[in-house]
């Protein structure tokens, strides 16, 4: 672990650094430094291109070809297909699993259920890769940073697919060994018997995310143990890639909306940058509209953004309102609680780069309740794709938006999922459920009232004849 003493500050003559979000600051880091703030005033750190000195492609067309040369490490992996844009590492030096090769579906059953013209929204299936969630996307690019520094451990706070994804690099590469922080009753058991099984070291932490997210900053730093999660800017360089297919499954057209949940906001922050470098290369004229939505539960973007109006700035947010909010939660003693556990966050680390996300792309927020995240996971589920609770906030969000008049009937719509629907089969099961204590007990408590989309199993005797008349019935 480098300490501030012997800290190397950027020289002009990088192509690449890492520099503090502050502006006022700006203090500029060299790639091989491990920190995930500001040595000076501990702000976000970003990642940083000069892109005068790399070669990057002239049109985005030049990238598709890439697909075709599989055989290639750098280019087998859906991420690092597009190294040009996230070019932090050597080429030779980048590590994959065969992340990010991901689908963008057209979803016209699920169009109906959103409001939009059939052909009109697109699902971007996240949890298609190796270890069933986009945080691949991110960690490939982290896990390539900690291996370049020469990393031993790695560490991750989670609600699950962090964890996940962390302990699969560790596992399939054995570079380094996993230790992983996880809040108390919080995490999916989809989730948690990947990290067990990937034999990463388990500590289950007596409090909730927020926790487990401060105590392992704390002793990451302490202990010198590389941090993964999206405090880490380099993670964010690889979660831009999901754009990038997204606009490469699109022929290159920028599409009107991009709707994805937000949690610690590392997928928001990751998208806007994408779009922000990709204007500034002139490979692109225009950028998409961005919503991000928060579960009603975890909603401090949507209470910060619309009741309290933070907003980018011009690069000085008025962080203390956020501070503020904090301070009233830990007064009311209130705790983030969703049954999307993947977004059960009340402290997103990323918020400020998230305001420049929405910033860049005149961005909107909202909330949706578990009511309308179940509801819309089992359109989701019924259109042939499935997701986990939290990633199905995005198509909850986006039909809210086109209720709203916000959204067009004619635009076309990107939602992101970002996770496996094998991720969380409780949820699942307990929405279709027959028996009324496991939906109350559950959902109950959730505010969940109703399953309007539930496919039921039909309950019949242990007689031929019974079940022929049960088929005959119902289909
Ligand atoms: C991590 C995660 C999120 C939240 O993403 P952020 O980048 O933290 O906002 C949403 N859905 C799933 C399935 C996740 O694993
Ligand atoms: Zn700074």
């Amino acid at each position: 672990m480098t300490t501030t003493a012997q800290s190397r500050q950027a020289t002009s003559t990088d192509a690449c650094y890492q520099r503090c979000l502050n502006i006022d600051c700006a203090s500029t880091y060299d790639v091989s430094e491990v920190r995930t703030k500001c040595g000076v005033c501990g702000d976000l750190l970003d990642v940083v291109y000069d892109w005068s000195r790399i070669k990057t492609p002239s049109r985005l067309l030049d990238l598709e070809s890439l697909w075709s040369k599989r055989h290639e490490p750098l280019r087998f992996s859906g991420v690092w297909r597009f190294h040009e844009l996230l070019p932090f590492a050597p080429a030779n030096r980048v590590i994959t699993v065969g992340e990010g090769q991901t689908l963008l579906q057209q979803a016209d059953f699920v169009s109906r259920y959103v409001g939009l013209r059939p052909g009109q929204l697109y699902l971007q299936y996240e949890g298609m890769n190796p270890s069933g969630s986009f945080k691949d996307n991110g960690m490939c690019a982290a896990f390539t940073h900690a291996h370049m520094v020469g990393a031993k451990r790695a560490a991750c706070a989670s609600t699950g697919n962090t964890s996940a994804s962390l302990a699969m690099y560790c596992a399939v590469t054995q570079l380094m060994k996993a230790i992983i922080f996880i809040g108390s009753g919080k995490i999916s058991y989809g989730k948690l018997s990947q990290a067990l099984e990937y034999g990463a070291l388990t500590v289950q932490i007596a409090g909730d995310f927020d926790d487990a997210m401060a105590r392992v900053q704390e002793i990451s730093k302490e202990l010198g143990i590389y941090l993964v999660n999206s405090v880490n800017p380099f993670r964010l360089e690889g979660q831009k890639t999901v754009m990038f297919r997204v606009l490469e499954a699109l022929r290159w057209e920028v599409p009107d909306w991009i709707v994805v949940p937000g949690g610690n906001l590392g997928n928001s922050s990751a998208f806007g940058k994408a779009f922000m470098e990709l204007k500034e290369l002139g490979l692109i004229t225009r950028v998409p509209r961005l919503a991000v939505i928060n579960a009603a539960g975890a909603d401090t973007l949507d209470v910060l953004y619309n009741q309290r109006n933070l907003r980018w700035n011009r690069g000085r947010p008025r962080m203390e309102t956020a501070c503020w909010y904090y301070d009233e939660l830990d007064k009311g003693k209130i705790k983030a609680d969703t049954i999307a556990s993947a977004i059960e966050i009340n402290r997103p680390v990323n918020l400020k780069k998230c305001l420049r996300a929405l910033d860049v792309c005149d961005g909107v927020v909202r909330k949706v309740s578990d009511q309308e995240i179940l509801d819309a996971k089992a359109q989701v589920g019924a259109g042939g794709i499935g997701c986990e609770p939290a990633s199905a906030a995005s198509v909850a969000g986006a039909k809210l938006l086109r209720q709203q008049g916000v959204i067009g009937y004619e635009d076309r719509v990107v939602c992101i999922l970002t996770g496996h629907q094998l991720k969380d089969p409780t949820a699942t099961v307990a929405y279709h459920t027959t028996d009324q204590d496991t939906f109350e007990e559950v959902l109950g408590s959730r505010g969940v009232t109703r399953a309007s989309y539930a496919n039921r199993a039909i309950a019949v005797p242990n007689k031929v004849e019974d079940i022929i008349k049960a088929i005959q019935l119902y289909s």
